[in-house]
Parts: structure tokens; C-alpha cells; sequence
């Protein structure tokens, strides 16, 4: 691909993962990916460097400042970290080092997974604590750093002084913060560092203050410090929280083992790192070695690969899927791997597991494979005991006990009982979930609560349950509030696009994008009902797995019926293919408060439809923006509570060009 091309991609992919990562603190790719076509953006601006631009991703550190804190400006730039993914990366680095330096040594550290914090002490009382956030300007969390516990409030001395370190989440808190947020049917943190960064960066300290959060010191500002190590050990003795696993190293060499052996621990420590920081322990060598504009070219962090643990898989359980395919579902000691808690993770199918030679008591080792699905990698054949217990496909449903069905040629068993409980859950938990109809407030668990309980009974049931308004709220858990909430949600749905309508069927093999392309050529259902098998295939992209799971759905009487009667309770049938630019807003459910000074609500609306995004009424769990205008209501103390990201006006106005 041309340079260019390819160059100008990248930034695009990297400064959009970038605002997900550090301005809404939600990670939409794995770090390692990040890092990798980091790497290969700086290979190419290096080769072309007349195709570096200003605003490239290679020249920034962080993000941006969010508008809702006070800024404050770093009187010393708080810079990132060069990378080095593999030992050669490290010698080279060594070689420059050693060619301005060459009495220089190395000082090792734990590269915690959190976000670095600046605090600063005016006689030996804390008085800010600060984001990097773009380096030069960080947010002031001074309200919530005071919160955590590590951190002194006041100096046993009555110094003048800055710190930096890395405020994180320990691995246990960060477990037990998903559990009650699952249970509280929250969105889940993805993993510590993000948790850490999302408590953060909130106005109400309330909210860090119940998290559990801790801190590592790691730079002492102070001019008279001669070493890092000594930089270390003069902040341990003030009473800061400093980790005891660094080490000083004569030798490149002597670093290398201790990154080995710190790979080692990783597994096991209490808290997430992703890396080994080494840096030049000589501070009078810092200023002839010098620094860039993003780093500094004493220190590098080495990035540890991904993460491959070890564990026991205790058992194999078995899922039905909503098309009724059985999947075998490894279950095992719960591990960390790259900064989320695994316990589980799917086998495929019989032959899989057969060929990976799996058996349950087996230690094997998992990973995350593209960096974001666990995955059983193989099994650790001389840790072997003598309980291992060979995996034996079952044959009856383990939902319904009918017996299960192999089809030719496939590798998958299926229940092909259409009324297997599991099997109609399944769907309408599809049905509903955010991908495909989108019904906001309708999640699994309450789908679940209402099938259990003869309410939902399948797809169309969903759109009926107005009529039952009197017997639903006086379900357990729920209020009249939320009934009326779900049933405002579900009759806005019915608006939906085509498309949605269509990958909400869970027809199988028809994914969201064949649905979108389906719908784009047949513009309506009934063209899609009444579409030859050769017109289907004839459609670019659309095999002869989708085109016949199609057309013999659409030949089926029941699904029919399932069609006709979505259609007489409203919901739309047509495509519009109404082309939907995309920026910051596409997909976002935002919610307005207060007024706006610039345009009204329904003109606010249209725009944020205009490019794939929602305004709905009330702030919920799903609310991903909060958009604030002048006078709000109580929907800002709510969003407030949530955890929801405030938008104010101008920066309305900037994102949503
Ligand atoms: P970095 O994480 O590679 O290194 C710099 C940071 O390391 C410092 O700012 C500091 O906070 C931290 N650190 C931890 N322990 C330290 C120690 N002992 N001494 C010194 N510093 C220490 O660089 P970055 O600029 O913070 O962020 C880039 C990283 O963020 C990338 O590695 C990337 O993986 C991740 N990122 C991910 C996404 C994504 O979408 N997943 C997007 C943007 C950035």
C-alpha cells in the first residue's frame, strides 16, 4: 500500500483509539495492538519523514484535558516513555546510551499499568494532584487523590516539592468493583488501568474514594537528587508508598535477567504491570543524554509480549447457543491475563478439543487471542497428573435432554428443539443486545427475568408487553418507573433501521454486515422474503452459507409468522440507506440536560442522529454522554452518580462538525 495512504490510516485508527483510551476512558483495542501499529507508524514517518505531520499520534503525549476540570500546567513537561518490545530493541537503546554516557547504569522498574499522577507539595502539605494528561497541561484530581490512602496528606517535613507516580488499581479491588457492577448491571472496566483512570477522572471524589485505588511513587523533581535509586529511597523515607521490586543493574545484560525474572512474577503479583521502565540512574547524565519532544532518551519501557498464563482447567461445561450449536466451555482457575480475570473460555467443538488434546484436570496455558477473546493454548503435558479425565461430547441437549445433532460436513452438534429454553433466551438476548435491535434498558439479565417469569416468549412477545403494563410492575425489582422506561425503549425501537431488524432474527450465518448488504439490495422485507437463492449470492460479499441460511429461513412458515406479526405491531420493515457520516457521536447514546444557548433540543437531536448517534429522555447505565446545558435538572446529579462523561456546550459544538 501507498506510504501515505497507509500513514494517513493509521493516525486515523491511533488518534481514535487515543480519545477512547484517554478521553473516555474506554479502551476499544488491546494495548499491544495499539503499540503495534504505533511501531509501524513510526517505521514509516522514519522512511518518509516528509509524510510526518504535526498532528501525527508519534508527536503526543496522551490525550486531551477534559473541559470539566480545572487545567493545571506542569512547570516541568511530564513526558512518555519510548517503547522497546523485544531485548535487541534494549541493546540498541544500551548503545546509544552508552555512546554519550558509557559510565551510565541502569536502574529497573516496574512498569505499573495505572495512570501517572504529579503531586505537588508546598511546605509538606499536598496542594495538587494532577493528570500528565497532554503533558504540558494535566487535570487537576487534587479532590480525588486525596482519597487514597497511600498518598500523604502532609510531609513529616515541611518540604516544597513534586512527585510523580502511578495511581492504579489493585487487582482484587478491580475484581470486586466489576462483580457489584455486574451485579448492578453496569457496564464492566475493562481492565485495572482503565478502572484506575475511570475513578479518577470524576468531579464527585465520592467516587474514588469508594474505589480502593493506591500509588507508586517513582520520580523525585528534587534537583539534589543524585541517583534514581537515590530518588527512591528519599521518597520511601518521606512516607511515600514506593514498590520495592527495582533494581540496579551494571549491564544490559543484567537487565535482561531481570526483566526474565520479573516476567515470572508477573502472573502472580497483586496489581497489573505491562512492562519494565529502565532508566539511567546518574541524573547528572539525564541532561547530556537528553530527551525528544515526547520522551525522555535516558529511560525506555521494555513492553512484556502478550500475556500467555498458566492455569487448571477444572472442567468443561456445555453452552447452547441461540441457533441451538452446543459449545464445549473450558472452565478454570481464574487467572489475570493482560489486566482482566478469566475463568472461562470456549473449546469450539469436539474436534477442537480433540486436536488440542484437552482434557479437564489439565494445567494449560491461556491467552488472549487477537489480544481480546481468551483462548486455550495448549495443554502443559509434563505437568500431567493422574487425574486427568478425557472430554466426552454429550449427546442430549443439556438444556431440553433432546438429542443433539451433527450436521454433515460441520464439526458443530446442534439442538434442533425450536422451543429449548436456552435457545429462545439466547435469541432474545440477541435480539435485544446492543449490536443488533438495541433495545436500551431490555439486558440479559431482565430479558432473562422476564422470560422465566411467561412475560417474553419470543421476539414479538417483546413488543406485547404493553399490554401487561398492571402485572409488570409489581414484578420483584422493578418499579413503574422502569416499566415505563423499558416500554418507552421498546417502542422506540420500533423505528429501527431494517438492517438491525434483520441480524435481530438471528438468522444463522447472518451477521450485521450481511444483514446491512442484504437490506441495501432488497430495500424491504418482503423484497428480502420474496429474493431467489441466485439473487442472494449474487450479492458481493454474500456466500452460499449466508444465502442459503436465508432463504430457507424466509421459506420457513414459523419464521413467517414471527414476520408478520413484528409487522402488525409496527415495527419498520423498510431500509433507509440514508448514507450516516460518522464521528465522535456515532453510536453514542447522549442524553441533554438544562438548555442550549446555540439550538434547541430537536434540532440537537436531528444533528446527533445525523451521524449515527441517540438523544433519548433519561439518563441511564447505557447513557455514554451527558450534554450540559444552561440550568440543568436532576438528570446531571444522576449522570453525576453514574459515572457518565459531561459534555458542556462548546466542546457539543466542536465534536459534533
Ligand atoms: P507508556 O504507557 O508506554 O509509558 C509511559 C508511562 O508509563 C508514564 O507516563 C507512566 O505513567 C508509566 N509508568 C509506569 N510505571 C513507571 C515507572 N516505574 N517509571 C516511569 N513511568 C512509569 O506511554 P503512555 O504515553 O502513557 O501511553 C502509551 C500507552 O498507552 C501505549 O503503550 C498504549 O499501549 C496505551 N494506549 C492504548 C490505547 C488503546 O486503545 N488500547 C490507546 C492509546 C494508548
Amino acid at each position: 500500500m501507498d506510504a501515505k495512504i497507509r500513514i494517513e490510516e493509521l493516525k486515523e485508527i491511533l488518534n481514535k483509539a487515543s480519545v477512547e483510551y484517554y478521553v473516555n476512558d474506554n479502551p476499544t483495542m488491546e494495548d499491544y495492538e495499539y503499540d503495534r501499529l504505533m511501531a509501524e507508524l513510526i517505521e514509516l514517518e522514519d522512511k518518509n519523514p516528509e509524510l510526518k505531520t504535526n498532528d501525527s499520534p508519534t508527536n503526543r503525549i496522551g490525550g486531551e484535558v477534559l473541559s470539566k476540570f480545572e487545567k493545571v500546567v506542569h512547570p516541568n513537561k511530564m513526558m512518555s516513555l519510548a517503547d522497546a518490545f523485544s531485548y535487541d530493541e534494549l541493546r540498541d537503546f544500551d548503545k546509544r546510551v552508552k555512546s554519550v554516557a558509557p559510565n551510565a547504569t541502569y536502574l529497573c522498574e516496574l512498569k505499573i499499568d495505572g495512570l501517572s499522577v504529579s503531586l505537588r507539595y508546598e511546605n509538606g502539605v499536598l496542594r495538587i494532584g494532577a493528570t500528565r494528561g497532554n503533558g504540558s497541561v494535566g487535570e487537576n484530581i487534587t479532590h480525588n487523590v486525596k482519597t487514597i490512602k497511600s498518598i500523604p496528606l502532609k510531609l513529616s517535613e515541611p518540604l516544597t516539592l513534586e512527585v510523580r507516580g502511578e495511581i492504579f488499581m489493585p487487582r482484587d479491588s478491580f475484581i470486586k468493583l466489576n462483580l457489584e457492577r455486574e451485579e448492578n448491571e453496569e457496564e464492566l472496566f475493562a481492565n485495572c488501568r482503565n478502572a484506575a483512570a475511570g475513578s479518577v477522572r470524576q468531579l464527585d471524589s465520592k467516587v474514588a474514594a469508594s474505589r480502593n485505588l493506591d500509588a507508586f511513587l517513582y520520580y523525585n523533581l528534587d534537583q539534589n537528587v543524585k541517583t534514581q535509586e537515590e530518588a527512591l529511597t528519599s521518597m520511601k523515607k518521606m512516607g511515600f508508598k514506593v514498590n520495592p521490586l527495582y533494581k540496579h543493574c551494571n549491564t544490559i545484560d543484567d537487565v535482561i535477567s531481570y526483566i526474565e525474572e520479573m516476567g515470572e512474577k508477573r502472573p502472580n503479583l497483586p496489581y497489573d504491570i505491562d512492562g519494565i521502565v529502565i532508566k539511567v540512574n546518574e541524573m547528572e547524565l539525564h541532561d547530556i543524554i537528553g530527551e525528544t519532544v515526547k520522551y525522555p532518551k535516558w529511560a525506555i519501557a521494555y513492553k512484556f509480549p502478550p500475556e500467555e498464563v498458566k492455569t487448571k482447567l477444572t472442567d468443561i461445561v456445555f453452552q447452547v447457543g441461540r441457533t441451538g450449536v452446543i459449545t464445549p466451555v473450558a472452565i478454570f482457575k481464574p487467572v489475570f491475563v493482560q489486566g482482566s480475570l478469566i475463568s472461562k473460555a470456549t473449546l469450539h467443538n469436539e474436534d477442537y478439543i480433540k486436536e488440542k488434546d484437552i482434557h479437564i484436570n489439565d494445567t494449560v496455558i491461556i491467552h488472549k487471542a487477537g489480544d481480546v477473546i481468551p483462548e486455550v493454548v495448549k495443554p502443559v503435558i509434563e505437568d500431567r497428573g493422574n487425574d486427568l479425565i478425557e472430554f466426552k461430547m454429550i449427546d442430549k441437549c443439556p438444556c431440553c435432554h433432546e438429542p443433539l445433532v451433527r450436521i454433515e460436513g460441520e464439526a458443530d452438534y446442534y439442538c434442533l428443539n425450536e422451543y429449548c429454553e436456552d435457545k429462545i433466551i439466547n435469541k432474545i438476548i440477541h435480539f435485544a443486545s446492543k449490536p443488533a435491535y438495541n433495545i436500551d434498558s431490555l439486558g440479559d439479565k431482565l430479558s432473562e427475568q422476564l422470560f422465566q417469569a411467561g412475560f417474553i416468549t419470543d421476539i414479538a412477545s417483546i413488543f406485547r408487553l404493553k399490554n401487561q403494563y398492571e402485572s409488570l410492575v409489581v414484578l420483584p425489582g422493578l418499579g413503574e418507573k422502569s416499566i415505563n422506561h423499558l416500554l418507552e425503549a421498546i417502542e422506540n425501537s420500533k423505528k429501527n433501521n431494517l438492517d438491525l431488524l434483520l441480524f435481530g432474527l438471528g438468522i444463522r450465518h447472518v451477521g450485521a454486515k450481511a444483514s446491512k448488504l442484504i437490506c441495501k439490495r432488497f430495500k424491504n422485507m418482503d423484497g428480502i422474503i420474496n429474493a431467489k437463492l441466485d439473487e442472494l449470492t449474487a450479492i458481493p460479499d454474500i456466500g452460499d452459507a449466508i444465502a442459503n441460511s436465508l432463504y430457507e429461513y424466509m421459506h420457513n412458515e414459523k419464521s413467517i409468522s414471527l414476520i408478520n406479526q413484528l409487522k402488525e405491531l409496527g415495527l419498520n420493515m423498510e431500509y433507509d440507506a440514508g448514507e450516516i457520516k460518522e464521528n465522535y457521536f456515532t453510536n453514542k447514546k447522549c442524553v441533554l440536560t438544562g438548555t442550549l444557548s446555540s439550538m434547541g433540543r430537536s434540532e440537537a437531536k436531528k444533528l446527533i442522529e445525523s451521524f449515527g448517534g441517540s438523544l433519548s429522555d433519561s439518563v441511564s447505565k447505557k447513557t455514554d454522554i451527558l450534554i450540559l446545558g444552561e440550568n440543568p435538572g436532576s438528570k446531571y446529579d444522576k449522570a453525576k452518580a453514574l459515572g457518565i462523561y459531561i459534555m458542556e456546550e462548546p466542546e457539543f459544538l466542536e465534536k459534533i462538525k
